[in-house]
């Protein structure tokens, strides 16, 4: 199975993260979003990230820009006709997923591999939304996505092992980790992580502790590189609401209630970095 163009799903902090690292390998990536400004944002964040890389020394300007013409911006979902792989990175919602996968299903040919980046929805149960569930994979990047090196591959119930194999060598070409689990709800990653960050959220809620002191608590005394709520924030509250209501709804099990913290701040549009306001400030 040779993977040559693939097309990213979604132009946001994560598609337009793979989008560059799947470039900077070496292929052909058309960037999809429902607005030509959202391709535009990715790419503006995308070619920000690749300056960095030039000032530090790593890559000279002239990869830099071999990188960017390997993007083709994308606003129909058509384009996927012309791709052997679709890596789909768009909100974390089972509604939206299942709709764009059944669409990718009718447009993209019929040896194309359609992969989700999702954080915790079923892959089954988005592969159930095609007429070819055999192709239907999960590889579920971490953030941010040029840096971080493990790539979680989850298999469907219903994934063919030559499909598993094909996306765990692409990834190899990403210069990235992939580690293969099975399809329970938030995989292995979020499954351990998520209910961290809720528990953090927790604490702050029940005015344990302020939300620098939890950080602290976490940073200091676990070693980890970031508090739970500073990481939060970088993850999108959003996603980290969808993530726990994934878990909860997945399991059955009143441990992954999501704090009632979380659904205020995602309620008020705090959603963290990405819109300036979490529970710390982005100014
Ligand atoms: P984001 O909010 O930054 O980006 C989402 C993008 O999807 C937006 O640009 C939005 O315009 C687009 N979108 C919305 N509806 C769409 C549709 N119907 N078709 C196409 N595009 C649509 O979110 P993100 O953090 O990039 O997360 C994207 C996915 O990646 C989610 O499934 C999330 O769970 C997963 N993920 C996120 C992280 C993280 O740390 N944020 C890590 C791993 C995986």
């Amino acid at each position: 199975m040779k993977i040559e163009k693939v097309m990213v799903v979604g132009a946001g902090q994560m598609g337009s993260g793979i989008a560059q690292v799947c470039a900077a390998a070496g292929y052909q990536v058309f960037l999809y979003d429902l607005k030509p400004e959202f391709v535009e944002r990715g790419r503006n964040g995308m070619n920000k990230n690749l300056s960095r890389q030039v000032e530090k020394g790593r890559l000279t300007p002239e990869q830099k820009q071999t990188v960017m013409e390997r993007i083709t911006p994308s606003v129909t979902l058509n384009d996927a006709a012309k791709v052997d792989l679709v890596i789909e990175a768009a909100v974390e919602n089972m509604e939206i997923k299942t709709n764009i996968f059944s669409q990718l299903d009718e447009m993209a040919p019929q040896h194309a591999i359609l992969a989700s980046n999702t954080s915790s929805l079923p892959i089954t149960e988005i592969a159930a939304a095609t007429k070819r569930p055999e192709k239907v994979i999960g590889m579920h990047f971490m953030n941010p996505v040029p840096v971080m090196k493990l790539v979680e591959i989850i298999r469907g119930l219903a994934t063919a092992d030559e499909v598993y194999s094909a996306i765990k060598e692409m990834t190899e070409t990403l210069e990235k980790v992939p580690v293969e689990v099975n399809d329970f709800p938030g995989f292995v990653s979020n499954r351990v992580l998520m209910p961290m960050i809720n528990e953090a959220i927790y604490t702050l809620y029940e005015g344990v502790a302020s939300k620098e002191a939890i950080d602290d608590v976490m940073k200091l005394g676990m070693n980890h590189p970031m508090g739970p709520l500073t990481l939060a924030d970088f993850i999108g509250l959003d996603t980290c609401l969808y993530i726990m209501e994934t878990l909860h709804k997945g399991f059955g099990d009143d441990k992954y209630r999501p704090c009632p913290l979380l659904r205020k701040y995602v309620k008020a549009g705090w959603l963290g970095r990405k819109t300036g306001r979490g529970f710390y400030s982005y100014e």
